[in-house]
């Protein structure tokens, strides 16, 4: 059996707060009390948002909290070509289209075809064109080096896989129980989600997936905001061949006014609560679990 493998993968858009205090911590202890391994891997394809200071500041505040990890750590802005296999593979499957549609279009869209859209957990869903665009308006648009997403098309996955599609299943779990919940993926309810742009060949969802497979990682332990993205993360794993880890969503944690936390809304760092004269056991005791 392999051993038991788990990780927190943050985006250095920011400093950490006490929600991904929690997220870690747990990732860790589980990992501890499984007799397995805790990694750290950085979340950094978005190179416009993503800051060598946040990644500093990510490995300082994780320390502090007294987790550690093997080196080196994976970072996701220097395995590109990874990425760009994976979307090649992805390609050759046929599941995947540009697309050269903004966003702004695609909220148009809304308006005259509102059976194209939705709204899902990701915000707007696009459920991918009526027709496909025509080789030669691709090529066209391409030649001429008009941006572009690559979506994975649910309709094309659904013609490929047939029956299969409907019975992709994945395995959630919940921290401290051993019972274990087999539920259906339902990647359509995320529409056709972008899996890399024109310049970059990734996007969240790829680069997971294919950074979980190949760093052995078993148990998936992340916040429940991202438990829609296992529907298609599941999806993925079934086209790429790769295989399927066990999920555990935890829930977010809320701030005292019952909001949870989030970076945006510019929530108690980590680094602010060590100045204000915080131990780490003090941290541990906020979000509830044991020194
Ligand atoms: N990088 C993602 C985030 O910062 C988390 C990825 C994951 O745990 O799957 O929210």
């Amino acid at each position: 059996m392999k051993p038991f493998t788990t990780r927190f993968a943050p985006s250095p858009t920011g400093r950490l707060h006490l929600g991904h205090a929690y997220s870690a911590c747990l990732a860790h202890d589980t990992a501890q009390a499984n007799g397995g391994v805790f990694l750290l891997r950085i979340e950094d394809i978005d190179q416009g948002r993503c800051r060598p200071e946040f990644e500093a500041g990510i490995v300082e505040d994780l320390t502090w909290l007294g987790l550690t990890w093997p080196l080196p750590v994976r970072r996701q802005s220097e395995h590109m070509a990874g990425y760009a296999a994976a979307l090649d593979r992805l390609r050759q499957l046929g599941v995947v289209y540009r697309c050269f549609l903004t966003r702004r279009e695609i909220m148009e869209q809304s308006m005259s075809a509102p059976h194209t859209l939705g709204e899902g957990p990701e915000g707007v869903i696009y459920r991918g064109p009526a027709q496909p665009m025509s080789h030669d308006e691709e090529d066209l648009r391409v030649a001429r080096g008009d941006p572009f997403a690559w979506r994975l098309s649910i309709r094309y996955s659904q013609d490929l896989l047939g029956e299969e599609f409907a019975r992709l299943v994945f395995v959630e779990r919940q921290i401290g129980s051993n019972e274990e919940q087999i539920v259906t993926a339902r990647p359509e309810s995320l529409g056709d989600v972008i899996i890399a742009r024109k310049d970059t060949p990734t996007s969240y969802h790829l680069s997971v997936v294919h950074d979980d497979a190949l760093q052995g990682v078993t148990h998936i332990i992340r916040g429940e905001d991202l438990r829609a993205s296992t529907h298609i993360h599941v999806l993925l794993q079934h086209l790429l061949g790769l295989p399927r880890p066990v999920y555990f969503h935890h829930p977010l944690l809320a701030g005292p006014d019952g909001k949870r936390f989030a970076k945006r809304d510019g929530a108690v760092t980590l680094a602010a609560l060590r100045a204000s004269g915080l131990s780490p056991a003090d941290i541990r005791a906020r979000i509830g679990l044991p020194a």
